[in-house]
């Protein structure tokens, strides 16, 4: 943890998380996957996948919510990063957009916590450093003239990741 008020970083299991909403990194379906998404689904139980079904799928970029069921949190924000493609076709604003598309469904739907995975850095193999980067930066950004969310914890799932975030909040604040 730094000591930061606004944005956190955790290191574990995000389904274990008591916040208004974590976020999913899905896929294009939105019917559940390997990685982040299938732990989501099975801590969340078959209901969420109910709910998933008449969301008819969720565009690389975009986000859309459901009900948090069995999990702790009270709502699942579900995004879909980009698939790592070497960087020229647009995963640097597709990335972002993620985060942003999130926190604005946050925002509308009365979400002060929000905790996000490193979104598209498991199977979709963006580079680490660099999603880091971009979710720390438009993570700041966008909280920095808004209300809400009024926390944002990056939910890392192991020890490494969660030093990259670390410095990379730390190098965000010295400017
Ligand atoms: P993507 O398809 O967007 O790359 P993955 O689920 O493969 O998504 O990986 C995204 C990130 O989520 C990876 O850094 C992975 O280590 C992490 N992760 C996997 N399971 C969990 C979990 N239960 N809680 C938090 N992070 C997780």
């Amino acid at each position: 943890m730094n000591d930061s008020p606004r944005i956190q970083v955790h290191t574990g299991d995000i389904t274990k998380l008591t916040v208004d909403a974590i976020v999913n990194a899905a896929n294009t379906s939105l019917l559940g996957g390997g990685g982040v998404d299938g732990a989501i689904h099975r801590a969340a139980g078959r209901e969420l996948e109910f709910e998933c079904r008449m969301l008819n799928g969720c565009k690389v970029g975009d986000a859309k919510i459901t009900k948090g069921y069995r999990l702790p949190a009270r709502h699942i924000i579900h995004t879909v990063g980009p698939v790592w493609q070497g960087g020229g076709k647009g995963e640097a604003e597709l990335l972002a957009s993620c985060y942003v598309s999130s926190l604005e469904l946050a925002a509308a739907n009365d979400c002060s916590t929000v905790a996000f995975p490193a979104i598209s850095t498991g199977v979709y193999r963006y580079p680490k450093d660099e999603a880091t980067e971009i979710a720390v930066g438009t993570v700041s950004t966008f909280i920095e003239d808004k209300t809400l969310p009024g926390v944002v914890i990056f939910c890392c799932f192991d020890e490494l990741t969660a030093e990259l975030y670390e410095q990379t909040v730390a190098a965000l604040r010295k400017g």
